[in-house]
């Protein structure tokens, strides 16, 4: 059974507000190391989780930004995260590093 991995909407506002390091595809902190991805050469991804990028590429690399906002509200709601939560976490995914570079490279 999934449980809460303990973060609240405050924390996670935090987190966002002051720039913590956070995934830069999904947007779950990143604050235990072993939920960091990894890059090519095995060493630990600062930017990533491992859920989203291993071996220095995303785990799934043709996800679009929509698919992954369904992929969280139904993760999150599987850890009992109020909608609060849940819909600040995916209201900031399009400030995030990977789907930033995705907008702005349809845009140009
Ligand atoms: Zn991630």
């Amino acid at each position: 059974m999934a449980t809460n991995p303990g973060y609240s909407f405050e924390k996670l506002k935090k987190i966002i507000m002051e720039n913590e390091t956070y995934c830069q595809s999904c947007g779950m902190p990143l604050d235990n190391p072993k939920v960091h991805g990894t890059e090519k050469d095995g060493s630990q991804s600062n930017e990533y989780c491992r859920y989203c990028y291993q071996n220095g590429t995303f785990t799934k690399p043709g996800m679009t930004l929509k698919e992954m906002s369904s992929n969280i509200i139904s993760q999150m709601e599987k850890m009992n995260f109020d909608s609060k939560t849940i819909d600040l976490a995916v209201s900031n995914l399009p400030n995030l590093k990977r789907w930033r570079n995705h907008v702005s490279l349809k845009s140009t």
